[in-house]
This record gives C-alpha cells, structure tokens and sequence, in this order.
C-alpha cells in the first residue's frame, strides 16, 4: 500500500517503523496478566532493562565522541539507576504479587520513586526523580515499541513515525540511528522539515490520519523526493528502491567535482552559495557540502531546549567558531532570535497565542526586551572581530523597528567602545523580508540597510494567508506563487537601484525550479539547506545570467506555479540533471 504527504526532504529511506509518541498515547497495552504468565513477563522486563541500558550506553558513547564528556555524564547516572535494586525489586513485585504486565510494574516503580525523590528536601536527590521519570519511559518505549524520545542506535537505522516532530527534537536525531521520518502534521516549511533538509535525513511530512494503524516494527519504504511511504513493501519493491538509493548516492559522490568551484555562470555573473545553519556542528557540515559562508544562522536554537538563558561570552564562542570554521572573509549572516511561530521558548514564560504566527515573535520581543536583545547584539559585535559576520534582523515589518534594532546596535557599540572591546565598526546590518508590509516599501527600506535577505518560507505563508505548517494548504504555499514572485522581483530590484546587496535564506533559494529565475532576477546570495549547495552551483555553471533575465520576465507574465515550473523545465532542462 502507498500513502501520500508533502516531500520534505529528498532521499530514500528504507527500515523499520519506530513510532515517536508521548507516553499517553501509547498506553494501550493490557495492565494485568495470568499467573501462568509471571515467568514470561519478568523476562520481558529484564530485557527491555537490557536494552535500555545498551540505549543509554550509546547515547553516552556517542555525546563523548562529540567532545560533550559533561553531559555524557548525565547518561552514566541513568546507567547505575538502570542497575538500581530498588527499581528492579519494585517492578519484579509488581508482577510477582499484583500480577500486572510489565509495563504497568514499571510504571508503577517509577512513579513510586520518583514522588518519594520529589518529597525530600535534598535538592539533588529531588532532581533525580526527573532521571527515573526518564528512565522509566525509556523502558516503556522497549516494552511498548512506541516511544517520546529519538532511538539512539546501536540497531539497523529506524524510520521514525510522529504526530509532529519538535525542531529541537529533529535537530537531535542521529542520521546513523534514523532513516527517515514521517510526521502526521507538519508542512514544507515548518522548521523540522528544514533541519531534516539540512542533515540529510528524507522525510515526508503531513501524513494525516492515513498512518493510525501502522505497527511499530513494520517495514516501510519512504520516498522523500515523491512524499510517497511504502508501507508492506514486497521484496521486488524493496530490491528496486535500495537500488536506487544506491544511484542517489553515487550522484552525490559525483558532485563532489564542484567543491571549491566558483559559483559562476557562463556569462560570467558571479554568486554566493551559502547554507542556512542552526548550529556551529551544522556550519562545519555544510562547508564539506560546498557551501561558502553562512547566509543564515538561525540562532534561536542557541536559546531552545534548555533551562537557561544563553550568556552573552556562549553566544560569542558558537558565533566565534562559525566564523572560525569558515576563515575570515567567508560571509556569515548572524540572524538575532526568532523565537515564536513554531519555535517555542518555554524559558521566556510567554503566554498561549492563538496565532502564534501571526504573535509575538522574533523582533517584536527582541525591542520589547531589550536586555535580553543586547546581549545577543553584543556577542555578535565582539565576534566580528573574529570573521565577516553581519546582522540580520527577523520579522521586521515597519521602519520604525528595523531603526530601533539598528540604535540598539549602535548602542551596544557605543559600550563596547568604552570598555575597549574588539569590534568590526564597519559590520553589516540588514533586515529578513519575509513579510509583504516591507517588501512592498523595500525601496525606503534599500536606503538604509545594507542588505536584505528574503524570507520566503513566512513571505508566502503571509502573501497567501495560508499557514506554513498546515499540509492542506501546500498548493498555497508555493513561492512560485506569482504575487510571491512579484515581490521578490520588487524588493531585488530595490536593493540593485541603491546599490545593496540582496540575498535569498528561505527554502525557495535551493529549489531547483526557483535558481534560473532568481539568477535572472539579479539574486546575489542564495542561502539554502547545505545538500542544496552543490547541484546548485552545477546549474549555474551551466546556464546564463541574460538568457535567465528573459525567461524571468515570461515567468512573471504567467498565472500559476506549474505554468511557471513547466516554463523553467522547457527552457533549463539541465535542472533534471542537476539535481
Ligand atoms: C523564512 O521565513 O523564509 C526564513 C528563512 O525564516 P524561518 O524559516 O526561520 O522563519
Ligand atoms: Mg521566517
């Protein structure tokens, strides 16, 4: 049987079923047993505690191979509480005299403990309860086969099945331990689909309701180019897509022919390909794809996924190590916090939107909260002394923000000034346009940026007023709509007339229908996922910046995004081999 959502990620996975839920919703396995069944159900609890441990044993290995030996200890703590007695007694019991199901006996254990952990006044002890808890839910996802928490490897590549995916919870997930993905909710754009792009990892996302009797450990073919999952395959199916998943591989290794190639077109028009990053980890990556510099670090994953704050000398050493990754004059486009939409920061205590895209997010909390902006402004400041770097601000929608973003810039130099700190004083500031009320006075904006860097990913989703995460609107959200392509024809004809620079980070930049047409309209720097990089670069290698200025201006004439995609595929028909 096949079922359909929207390709998110290209790629082809092929493995078994590991469905990602919370605990709740897994619940459905029986609490009691027989007599008979004590034996049995005692050793299958003993297993998954096996299990579990070569888990965490995993987990621990892996995060000290990454250098990360401080929260690698955190995993030997779950390793003795896994051999802990009172635990294991507990459970054993449970079975033993109360005669409920292993699951039921461990969950019993567990939450016994950790409300005894929770009473004492010793605060370390009370935070190990958080410890149990975790540990108890992993020995339930090995019971249960469902889990809330990414595998950790140490088995054959799992595909994992989620109502929804986190962003920090996609950007966790181990390519060696994961295949694939697929999430019931979710579009395109939302910001999973964006990580999982940019590590590699095929995905599909907005499943729907097709995928509710899915078993974990079913075998699954999921095909990230076509949003196709396989499910049942047989034998012949599953020989024909490892094969071409074969073929997928061997075309990337043919790419490498374009590492450290200019980004050049036949005629001579130069461009910058530059990759869109969440983390330091992420920019070494994507300079082995090819890429540049940086046209876009999403530094909110810097503040998410943690109890506090990131200080300004933390923020300083990641943006120090981008710049270090890619020398000094390699381009790095540091974008302050966009907290909000999808990206949600439990630490700042916001209070429930209902339209959180259309909420308070991104600059508006950053001028609402200016200390918490300037230290990032600071670090960014100090780190420039160390690289390219240039500040981007998001969301901005007015003139008014982006002058009081940029006076707080001033400011923070003014500081840095007077404590003798090292600074680029020539460094960069510009302004994501992603939201029609700035691309349509992108003229007044172009006389007092330095650059701008269009947001296509939001641009759309408020162009069209269709919400970027929701899977019945995708045919909505398409940046080849022609009122998306107006404005982007706008705002990149504002900078050239001032003399600006105008850069592209939304999802659109990489699209291989999307490049001739924004080469043609006078895009300087595409920034995209780091495996768009290279065919990237192949296409424009091949193809003319005068002839793509024509077949742009057809494009503009015309009423739809496939009128516009069967355009660009008539005209360049090297995009099918490029990518
Ligand atoms: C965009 O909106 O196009 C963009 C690049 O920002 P984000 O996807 O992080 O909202
Ligand atoms: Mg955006």
């Amino acid at each position: 049987m096949i079922v359909r959502g929207i390709a998110a990620s290209p790629g082809i996975a092929i493995g078994r079923v590991w469905r990602m839920e919370s605990e709740a919703e897994a619940a459905n396995a029986p609490a009691n047993i027989e007599p008979s069944a004590v034996e049995s159900e005692t050793a299958r609890l003993m297993q998954a505690i096996a299990e579990s441990a070569s888990e965490v044993a995993a987990l621990r290995d892996q995060l000290i191979a990454k250098g990360q030996a401080h929260e690698a200890e955190i995993f030997d703590g779950h390793l003795m509480l896994l051999e802990d007695e009172e635990l294991l007694d507990r459970a054993r019991n449970a079975i033993n005299d109360e005669l409920m199901a292993a699951e039921a006996a461990i969950a019993a254990a567990r939450d016994e403990i950790a409300a005894m952990l929770e009473s004492l006044d010793d605060e370390y002890l009370r935070e190990r309860a958080a410890d149990i808890r975790d540990i108890g839910g992993r020995i339930i996802a090995r019971l249960t086969g469902r889990s809330d928490m990414p595998p950790a490897g140490g088995g054959d590549p799992v595909i994992i099945v989620a109502p929804d995916l986190t962003p920090s919870h996609t950007a966790q997930l181990d390519p060696s331990a994961v295949a694939g993905f697929v999430t019931l909710q979710g579009g395109r754009t939302s910001h999973s689909a964006i990580i999982a792009r940019a590590n590699g990892i095929p995905a599909i996302v907005g499943m729907g309701d097709a995928l509710a009797d899915l078993r974990a450990g079913e075998v699954v073919i999921l095909d990230g180019e076509s949003g196709e999952l396989h499910i049942a395959p047989s034998e012949i199916v599953i020989a024909e897509f490892a094969a071409r998943r074969e073929a997928e591989r061997a075309k990337r290794e043919g790419l490498q022919s374009l590492m450290g190639l200019d980004s050049v077109s036949l005629d001579g028009v130069r461009v910058e390909l530059v990759a869109n990053i969440g983390s330091p980890a992420d920019a070494v990556s994507a300079k082995e794809r090819g890429a540049e510099g940086v046209g876009l670090y999403r530094t909110e994953f810097l503040y998410m996924g943690r109890d506090t704050l990131p200080s300004e000398d933390e923020q300083y050493d990641a943006y120090v190590s981008v710049a270090r990754t890619f020398g000094p004059d390699a381009p790095i486009v540091i974008r302050t916090m966009d907290i909000g939409g999808d990206k949600e920061l439990p630490l700042l205590e916001l209070p429930k939107e209902d339209n959180p895209f259309l909420g308070y997010r991104a600059i508006r909390i950053s001028l609402d909260r200016p200390e918490l902006f300037k230290t990032q402004l600071r670090a960014i400041l100090r780190a420039s002394a160390h690289g390219n770097l240039k500040i981007m601000f998001p969301m901005i929608a007015t003139l008014a923000e982006w002058r009081a973003a940029k006076a707080l810039v001033d400011a923070c130099k003014e500081e840095l000034h007077g404590e003798g700190a090292a600074f680029n004083e020539a460094i960069e500031c510009g302004i994501m346009i992603e939201i029609p009320a700035a691309a349509l006075l992108a003229d007044r904006f172009a006389k007092e940026v330095d650059f701008f860097s269009i947001g296509t990913n939001d641009l759309t989703q408020y162009t069209c007023a269709a919400d970027r995460m929701n899977q019945k609107l995708a045919a909505l959200n398409d940046p080849l709509q022609p009122a998306v392509l107006h404005l982007i024809e706008r705002v990149i004809r504002a900078a050239r007339a001032e003399g600006k620079w105008a850069g592209m980070c939304g999802e659109m930049a990489g699209q291989p229908h999307a490049v001739p047409i924004l080469l043609g309209l006078g895009l300087h720097e595409f920034s995209m996922s780091a495996n768009a990089v290279l065919p990237a670069r192949g296409l424009i290698r091949g193809i003319d910046q005068a002839s793509m200025a024509a077949l742009a201006a057809e494009a503009l004439e015309l009423e739809t995004p496939d009128a516009i995609r069967a355009l660009v595929e008539a005209r360049v028909p090297a995009i099918r081999q490029a990518y």
